[in-house]
C-alpha cells in the first residue's frame, strides 16, 4: 500500500528512453529530462512527490564507467531521508552493470533503487518506455506495513523486476531485454503487480546507509574460446597494476588444460594476480571440481565465481579493491553473498 506522502526521485541519466533521432544522421541522440516528462502526462496522475534529476547532458550508457556509477550514488546520498524511493533512468546496455555496482556500493540499503529505461524512445508510438516507467515508479513507492517492499537495487523491464545484480541485457530487440537465470524475478506485472516476497532481501533496519564512495576499476576480463593462444593470454595476465582477472571460462568453468595455459595462470596467482572463474553460460554455477578442466583451474589456484554473472563479478571487485582489503579479504568476500549476487 502507498500513501499520498510517498515521495520518489527520479534520477536521469540517460539511454534511449530520452532518445530523439538526429534531423541528419538520423542517429538517435539524447534529449533532457523535460522532453520525457511532457511525454508521459500520466506521472500527474501519481498522487506522489515527483522528483527529478537529470545528468546535463544526458549520457548513452556506453559511456557509463565508475564515475557515473558514483555520481548516482552521491545523489542518492545526498536525497535518501528524503524520498521513499529512487528510480534510475538508464541506457540498457550497461544498466546490468550500473545496477550491480549501486548493490554493492549502498550498503544497509533499505529503500527501493529501480533501473529501467526502453528499447524505444519515449516519444515514439509503440515505446516500451512508458510502461517501464510507470511500473518503476509505482514498485518504488511500494510499501507493506511503512516499509519498502523492495529494499534492493533493481532492474524493471517488460514485466518483470530483477534483482540488479542478477541481470544481464541479453536481448538488443526484444522489449523483455533482461533475463536473471540464476534467480527468479523479485515481482511480475501483469494485470496486478505480483510480488514474489520470499525472493526478496530484508534488509536489518537498525543499520544506516553506508555509501562506499571508492570503487578500484584495475580489472580486466578474458574470455576463453577454442584456439584462443598463449600470447593473449598472456598478454592480458600482465597487463600492469591489474588486481584481478575475470575468467569467463566454458560451462561449468572449464579451460583448455593445455599445459601452457594453466601454468600462465599458476604464475599470474603466484604473482598476487585474483583470477576469479565466471562461466560464460548466462544459468548455472562454476563447479571447478566436476570435470578434470576445471580441477586443473582450482588447483592453479583460481577463485569460484558461483553462479555470479559477468556484470556482478566486475562490480564486486571494484568494490571490494576499492576498500584497499587486503587479497585474503577480498577472497573472503568473494565466497559470500555480499548482496544476494550469488546462491550458495
Ligand atoms: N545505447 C542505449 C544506451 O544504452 C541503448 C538503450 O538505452 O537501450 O544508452
Amino acid at each position: 500500500m502507498t500513501g499520498k506522502n510517498t515521495s520518489i526521485l527520479l534520477i536521469y541519466t540517460g539511454g534511449t528512453i530520452g532518445m530523439v533521432n538526429h534531423p541528419e544522421t538520423g542517429a538517435l541522440q539524447p534529449v533532457d529530462f523535460k522532453a520525457i516528462s511532457n511525454q508521459v502526462p500520466e506521472l500527474k496522475r501519481f498522487g506522489y512527490a515527483l522528483h527529478a534529476i537529470a545528468f546535463d547532458p544526458p549520457l548513452d550508457s556506453s559511456n557509463v564507467n565508475p564515475e557515473v556509477w558514483l555520481k548516482i550514488a552521491e545523489i542518492i546520498k545526498k536525497n535518501y531521508s528524503l524520498y521513499d524511493g529512487f528510480v534510475v533512468l538508464h541506457g540498457t546496455d550497461t544498466m546490468a552493470f550500473s545496477a550491480s555496482a549501486l548493490s554493492f556500493i549502498l550498503e544497509n540499503l533499505s529503500k527501493p533503487v529501480i533501473f529501467t529505461g526502453s528499447q524505444l524512445p519515449i516519444g515514439t508510438l509503440r515505446t516500451d518506455g512508458k510502461e517501464n516507467l510507470i511500473s518503476a515508479i509505482e514498485i518504488a513507492a511500494a510499501k507493506i506495513d511503512g516499509k519498502a517492499l523492495i529494499p534492493e537495487v533493481c532492474i524493471y523491464f517488460e514485466n518483470a523486476l530483477f534483482r540488479g545484480n542478477r541481470t544481464t541485457k541479453y536481448n538488443a530487440e526484444h522489449f523483455n531485454a533482461f533475463t536473471s537465470e540464476n534467480y527468479p524475478p523479485l515481482a511480475e506485472t501483469g494485470v496486478y503487480i505480483k510480488y514474489n516476497t520470499a525472493a526478496i532481501m530484508k534488509p536489518d533496519g537498525r543499520k544506516k546507509l553506508s555509501v562506499q564512495m571508492k570503487l578500484d576499476p584495475r580489472i580486466v576480463i578474458l574470455k576463453l574460446f577454442p584456439g584462443i593462444n598463449r600470447s593473449v593470454v598472456e598478454a592480458v595476465l600482465n597487463i600492469p597494476g591489474t588486481k584481478a582477472v575475470v575468467l569467463e571460462t566454458f560451462g561449468s568453468g572449464n579451460a583448455p588444460s593445455d599445459k601452457w595455459f594453466t601454468s600462465c595462470i599458476k604464475a599470474a596467482v603466484k604473482r598476487g594476480l585474483l583470477v576469479l572463474n565466471i562461466t560464460q553460460c548466462h544459468g548455472g554455477s562454476v563447479e571447478m571440481e566436476k570435470y578434470e578442466t576445471g580441477m586443473e583451474l582450482m588447483k592453479a589456484g583460481v577463485v569460484s565465481g558461483y553462479d555470479m554473472t559477468t556484470e556482478a563479478a566486475i562490480a564486486k571487485l571494484m568494490y571490494l579493491f576499492g576498500k584497499a582489503y587486503s587479497l585474503a579479504e577480498v577472497k573472503k568476500h568473494l565466497k559470500r553473498s555480499l548482496r544476494g549476487e550469488i546462491t550458495l
